[in-house]
């Protein structure tokens, strides 16, 4: 893929760049540049290029507008003490891409150009990636859509893929904050068959007035049970659960097409695995959560994600109970947690080969 590059005209001073980076936040600020490219089934992707960062111009009838045809990536770039940049398994990221492009009938971005996309624009705005002190990266949204101008249903023929960037401060600017989870009793995420395990918009649009009555009962974020029988645990909104056992051993809920293919996820398999951790994925229902809690055999429960990397659980709450969680930060989920962190900022040794440099 060739990439053209016209640098923006008006790059944000260094002034105001410090002040951004002081307090990101996350999602708030937005690089001075974006990368996109263009698909038609006559043309294939074409006109790659990184420009100013810019409001596009919509036409009112773009089909994703109005049948969500759309998916999206999230990962982060890191710089190491010793001045290189570097992202996380970005291969991964341009996988599961590939994967949610097939469930959502939208062409493949072969995996090279996803990894090229994210270089490219990293490199565009490579002042924009924080110093590494606490916990700061630069965040990067890759997505693609429908971009055909007509009504009617059918796989566009027009597609935009995009990367966007943002930089983020640390998920728990105050320390790490067990998070509070409601129990959906109402609503589920996806069924069999369905979108599941597709990172697209549609699955965050159907999570949102669930997320919505965890907030208003006070609690801040939602758990989604299986839709078919209503009794296994599946994830949060957009974040994968761990349970810790009282015998050293970890349970992930199994994905069978409805669970997000986290890759914080995936790569706590094989990071609790070398630290001695025998790690199951299998089917664990709602009981078994609340009864384990209860009986002292789940000693952590956590969540995970890129953006908040791993995140103790706290209090587990439905309608008519709740069992307790931790206080702090457990100390399987501390200490998985640090060794994940290590790796992403350089800290420790890659060994399995998940950093990607860019510069
Ligand atoms: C993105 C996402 C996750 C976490 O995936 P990571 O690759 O670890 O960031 C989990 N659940 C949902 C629904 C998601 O969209």
């Amino acid at each position: 893929m060739e990439i053209s590059f016209n640098p923006s005209a008006s790059p944000r001073s260094d002034e105001e760049l410090a002040a951004v980076l002081a307090n990101p936040g996350f999602g708030q600020h937005f690089t001075d540049h974006m990368f996109s490219t263009l698909w038609t089934p006559e043309a294939g992707w074409h006109d790659a290029k990184v420009t100013a960062y810019a409001p596009l111009s919509i036409d009112p009838a773009t089909a994703v507008l109005h049948y969500a045809q759309e998916i999206f990536e999230g990962l982060k770039a890191y710089r190491h003490e010793d001045g290189s940049i570097q992202t996380f398994r970005p291969e991964a990221n341009g996988a599961r891409l590939e994967r949610s492009s097939h469930r959502l009938a939208l062409p493949v971005l072969p995996v090279d150009d996803f990894v090229a996309s994210i270089d490219a624009l990293v490199k565009a705005d490579e002042r924009w990636v924080p110093d590494a002190a606490g916990e700061k990266s630069l965040y990067l949204r890759p997505f693609m859509f429908a971009s055909e101008v007509f009504l009617g249903v059918r796989p566009s023929k027009h597609v935009t893929y995009m990367v966007i960037a943002s930089p983020a401060g640390a998920y728990f600017a105050g320390g790490i904050k067990p998070v509070r989870l409601w129990l959906s009793e109402t609503y589920t995420r996806s069924g069999r068959g369905g979108m599941g395990a597709a990172k697209t918009g549609g699955n965050y649009a159907s999570s949102l007035i669930a997320q919505q009555e965890a907030i208003e009962k006070g609690f801040d974020q939602v758990v989604f049970l299986d839709a078919e029988e209503g009794k296994y645990v599946e994830e949060l909104g957009g974040m994968n659960l761990y349970f810790v056992y009282d015998d050293g051993s970890i349970v992930t809920p199994e994905t069978s097409g409805t669970i997000l293919e986290g890759i914080t996820r995936a790569s706590i398999i094989e990071l609790a695995g070398k630290l001695g951790h025998k790690v199951d994925e299998r089917r664990i229902s709602i009981d078994e959560w609340r009864e384990g809690v209860e009986s002292g055999r789940i000693v952590e429960v956590f969540a995970c994600g890129t953006a908040a990397v791993l995140t103790p659980v706290g209090v587990l709450a439905w309608n008519g109970g709740e069992v307790g969680g931790s206080e702090g930060v457990g100390e399987v989920t501390g200490k998985i947690r640090q060794a994940l962190v290590d790796i992403q900022f350089g800290r420790a040794e890659d060994t399995f080969g998940w950093m990607h440099r860019v510069l």
